[in-house]
C-alpha cells in the first residue's frame, strides 16, 4: 500500500500539471501556528466585518475538524495574470477604473473547482477506499500556510504567497484527503529580506507591522466584500480602484518577471482593462448583469460596483464626463449609492447636492 501512496503521489504532480496548475505539493495538516496567528489577528479585531473568518472557529485551522479522518492535504497553484497587460497605465489614469488582474476575466473558482474534481477522482481511482473533497475559497481553510507547508512558497510581509519565479499572481486551491500520501518538503526561507516595497506603498496604509493585513483599511476588502458605505477618510486614498487593489503586488519585485496566464477565461472582458470611470458608472443594472456574467465582479453586486464607482469619480478630475455622469445618478434610489454621490460631487466643488 505505501508504494501506491508513493506512487499515486507522484502522478498527482503529472496530473496536476496535466491539468493546467503551475505548482503543486502535498502536506500533513499540521496547522496549529498559523491558527495561534488567525487568533491573534481575529482578536486585534483586523478582520473588519469578514465574520466567516471567526465563524468556523478551531475548523479552519485543524482540517480533520472540518473533514474528519483528513490526513493531507493537496496545495495547487493557477497563475492569473492576463497578457498582454498595463496595470501601471490605468492606475495613472485617473479618469480610467482600475479592477484588480484576478477579476478581469471569467470568475476563476468554477474552473478551478472543475479540475480539482477531476484532479481528486483521478486520485480515487488510483487510491480507491480513501475520500479526496477539493475546496476552492468555499470552505474554512487556511490557504496560504497550507500552500507555505506544501512548498509552494513563502508568505510576503504583504501576506500573499510568493514563489522567487513565479511572484503571487495566482489562486490557490485544495484537495483535503484522508490518504496518508508521502510529503513534500515546506517552505522555510523567507526572501523579502529588507524590502517593505508593498508595505510603502499600500494608498490606505493597511499594513498596521509587517505579515499583518488590517482588513477593515485594505481597498480589496472596502471594494468587494463590505456591504456598507466605506469609510469617508478612506475614500480619497484609494483613487481609481473599483474593484480590488494590487499596488502590493504591482510593486513587488518578485513580479516583476512572472509568467503570465495561458488560460483564456482569464484574459479581460468587454475593455474591463482599459474602461473610463464615467461609462462604467453609467452602465445600467441590466448591462451590469450582462457584462459581469461569470465573473468575480457580481460579487460586489449593483449597488456595490456604482458605490465604488462614485468614489472612482469623487477622485477623478473635474471634466465634463465625470460631473455629468455623477449627476446622472444624483437622484439614485438608495441611499448608499446616492450618498457616495452626493459626497463625490462635493469633492468637485458642486453645491447642489
Ligand atoms: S491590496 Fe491595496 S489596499 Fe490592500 S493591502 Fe494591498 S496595497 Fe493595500
Ligand atoms: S514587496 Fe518586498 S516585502 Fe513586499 S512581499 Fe514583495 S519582496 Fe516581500
Amino acid at each position: 500500500m505505501t508504494d501506491n501512496l508513493t506512487t499515486t503521489a507522484g502522478k498527482v504532480r503529472d496530473w496536476a500539471h496535466d491539468l493546467g496548475f503551475q505548482a503543486v505539493g502535498i502536506t500533513h495538516t499540521e496547522l496549529d501556528d498559523a491558527g495561534n496567528r488567525l487568533n491573534q489577528w481575529l482578536n486585534q479585531d483586523l478582520n473588519a466585518d469578514l465574520e466567516y473568518m471567526a465563524a468556523h472557529g478551531s475548523k479552519r485551522y485543524r482540517p480533520d475538524e472540518l473533514v474528519p479522518g483528513t490526513q493531507r492535504i493537496i496545495a495547487v497553484r493557477l497563475d492569473y495574470r492576463p497578457e498582454p497587460d498595463d496595470p501601471e497605465t490605468v492606475l495613472a489614469d485617473d479618469e480610467k477604473a482600475y479592477i484588480t488582474r484576478y477579476s478581469l476575466g471569467r470568475d476563476y473558482h468554477k474552473l478551478m473547482r472543475k479540475r480539482l474534481a477531476k484532479l481528486a477522482k483521478w486520485i480515487d481511482e488510483a487510491l480507491p477506499g480513501y475520500y479526496h473533497r477539493p475546496f476552492v475559497d468555499s470552505a474554512p481553510v487556511l490557504e496560504k500556510p497550507i500552500a507555505v507547508k506544501a512548498g509552494l512558497g513563502w508568505q510576503g510581509k504583504h501576506t500573499l504567497v510568493l514563489h522567487p519565479q513565479a511572484g503571487s499572481w495566482f489562486f490557490l486551491g485544495e484537495i483535503y484527503t484522508s490518504a496518508p500520501l508521502p510529503v513534500d518538503e515546506p517552505w522555510t526561507t523567507d526572501h523579502c529580506g529588507s524590502c517593505t516595497a508593498c508595505l510603502d506603498v499600500c494608498p490606505t496604509n493597511a499594513f498596521p507591522e509587517p505579515y499583518v493585513l488590517d482588513a477593515g483599511r485594505c481597498i480589496s476588502y472596502l471594494t468587494i466584500e463590505n456591504n456598507g458605505p466605506i469609510p469617508e477618510e478612506l475614500r480619497p486614498l484609494m483613487g481609481n480602484r473599483v474593484f480590488g487593489c494590487d499596488d502590493c503586488q504591482l510593486v513587488c519585485p518578485f513580479n516583476k518577471f512572472s509568467d503570465s496566464t495561458e488560460e483564456p477565461d482569464f484574459q479581460p472582458r468587454h475593455g474591463l482593462d482599459n474602461s473610463t470611470l464615467a461609462e462604467l458608472f453609467l452602465w445600467d443594472e441590466e448591462t451590469f448583469l450582462k457584462r459581469t456574467e461569470g465573473s468575480a465582479i457580481r460579487r460586489a453586486g449593483y449597488e456595490g460596483w456604482l458605490r465604488n464607482l462614485a468614489v472612482g469619480l469623487g477622485n477623478a478630475p473635474s471634466t465634463i464626463p465625470v460631473i455629468e455622469a455623477l449627476k446622472a445618478r444624483r437622484d439614485y434610489p438608495t441611499e448608499l449609492v446616492r450618498e457616495h454621490v452626493q459626497w463625490a460631487l462635493r469633492r468637485h466643488g458642486s453645491t447642489q447636492v
